[in-house]
This record gives structure tokens, sequence and C-alpha cells, in this order.
């Protein structure tokens, strides 16, 4: 249905509206998180490592331009296309002054090639200030907001120390929407506590959220972040990778047909990464989840339900 995948790829979708391939450039906007610089919280989420969730991006020191430069030369010598999506992605990318960000988002649009911006945020993290520069930026460019809610559970978020309420999420939501900028909703799949069902309605929620996109991330344990030492003290049940992938088709089960769907696996680095290691081989989990879905003759959309 969305090429040869039962699934709305983003692929799929920035084919379709840029008719090639379009690689995403991550990049270190050198910004600092509200729940880790004392604002909210100074320990920050369970799971985060010292680079911000955004184990990939470019380095912090050099200026956007020089990391788009920098990173396009690595990726040309693997892909061959002339589009980017200019990838704000670790830390809080709209928190910093609004000159600052200006600056900063003006920077990466303004470069060769980048068609689009995305902006890995929180939502409490929303200024007025902050959606009158979104809304001005939605209107150059291809921009979506990525938001990590990661659970609808409150029992959860205190866990993993989120720092906001669902209601938060939801403001947020709505005010995106009115602005007509496109939303992805980040969830993981695998907190401790969290039943299978649990899971799923966190999934159910999203899907009924009318926004843009969703990233589905495995919950992994990374060296040297607060999660890893709570494991080591008190360990819990991980997924294997078959339980992974049946979870995963079931989410996608639930979600309508529109939901653009970003990504269906972790992302940790091989060196820091403690457990599960077979998250390290995301082709054979990709590949997991496609078979599981001809198997079962499943789609996207297939059990989706309005609430
Ligand atoms: S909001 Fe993001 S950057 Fe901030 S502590 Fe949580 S995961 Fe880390």
């Amino acid at each position: 249905m969305w090429g040869d995948k039962r699934y709305h790829t983003l692929n799929y979708e920035l084919r379709k509206i840029f008719g090639q391939k379009v690689m995403k450039l991550s990049l270190d906007g050198g910004f600092t998180c509200p729940n880790r610089d004392g604002t909210i919280g100074d320990k920050g989420c369970i799971f985060c490592g010292e680079e911000g969730s955004g184990e990939f991006a470019g380095c912090r020191y050099l200026s956007i331009k020089e990391q788009i430069e920098e990173q396009k030369e690595l990726l040309s010598k693997k892909w061959n296309t002339d589009k980017y999506i200019a990838y704000f992605q670790n830390f809080t990318n709209t928190y910093s002054s609004y000159d600052d960000l200006r600056e900063k988002y003006y920077a990466a649009i303004s470069e060769e090639g980048v068609v689009s911006l995305a902006i890995a945020t929180r939502p409490d993290c929303l200024s007025d200030e902050v959606m009158d520069l979104l809304t001005e930026i939605n209107e150059k460019t291809f921009l979506w907001v990525e938001l990590g809610l990661q659970t609808i559970h409150e029992s959860s978020a205190k866990f993993i120390r989120r720092g906001y309420p669902l209601e938060i999420y939801n403001k947020a939501v709505e005010k995106l929407k009115e602005r007509n900028i496109k939303v992805v909703t980040h969830l993981i799949f695998g907190l401790p506590d969290e039943s299978k069902e649990d899971i799923l309605e966190s999934v159910k929620y999203v899907g009924n959220t009318n926004t843009w996109g969703v990233k589905f991330h495995l919950l992994y344990i990374q060296k040297e972040t607060d999660l890893y030492r709570y494991y080591i003290k008190k360990p819990f049940p991980i997924f294997t990778r078959e339980e992974y992938i049946s979870l995963v088709v079931d989410g996608l089960e639930l979600l309508p047909v529109e939901m653009v769907v970003h990504r269906l696996t972790g992302d940790g680095k091989k060196e820091l990464l403690y457990k599960p290691r077979w998250s390290l081989d995301k082709l054979r989990v990709l590949s997991g989840i496609d078979r599981e879905m001809k198997i079962r003759s499943s789609y996207q959309g297939l059990k989706f339900q309005s609430i």
C-alpha cells in the first residue's frame, strides 16, 4: 500500500512530496534542556545520555553551516541525493532565546538542498514567541515539530522523570495544529511496569490526535545513564526481538492510515548500548516487522478506531 511496505513510511511520504529520496542531516544546535539545567529538573529523563538523546547528531562546536556541510559530505559517499531535512535532534531545540533560535533555524534552511526542517523538543517549551517563529518558518519550508511524549501513563512519566503531565502535551498539540504545524510524537515501548495493553493505549491515544506522524522507540539501556544504574540494581523485563516485532505490528494496526511512521526501532550507539544488544541489527528488526505483517495479512490502520 505504501510502496513495498504495509505501513506509511516517512520515506514513502517524502518521495511523494519531493519526488526523490530526502536524507536527514542530524544537527546539534548547542542547546540544553530545562529538564537538565535545573529549571524543571537537574537529572534529565532517566534514559537520557550525555548527548541529550541524539547520539548521531553533528558536533555542537561547529556552526550549523559547517555541520550541514560535514554531514552532506558523509552521506554523499552512500546516497545519491541533493535534498535534505535539517534535523535539530538532541536536547530541547526550542529552548533558547528567540534570536538564537531564529538565527539557527534560518542558518539551516538557507543551506543549499535543505528542503525541510525538523525540530525535536518538549511540549512545555513552546512559548507564544516560539510558536510565532515556528509559524513563520512553517511558511518558508516543510516544517515538522517532534514531541517526546513517550507514554500517556502518568506513573511511567514520573518514573522516566519526563517533567510534564499529559495535559501539557495535549495543549501543545492543539496549539501546533491551530497553526498548521505538523506534529510527530515519540513513544517508547518497554518502559518498566508498562504492560502490552498500556503501551497500545498510548499508541491508540496518539493515533487519535489527528497529527502528522509518530516514532516508536524501543527502550534501550545505554551505559552511563540513570536507567542503566537503575537496571543494574533492579532488573526489569526487556523485550526479545520477537516480542518487540509483534508489539510494533499491533501498534501499526492501531494507527490511522494517514499517520506517517518515522521510526520503528531504537537507535543506540554500539559502544554505549548495554541492552538489548539485538537492537543493533536494525535491518533484522525492520525485516521482521515486514514479515510479521505479511504473515498476519496486516497493514497500518487495520484496527484503527476513533476514541
Ligand atoms: S527532554 Fe530530551 S534532552 Fe531533556 S532530559 Fe529528556 S530526553 Fe534528555
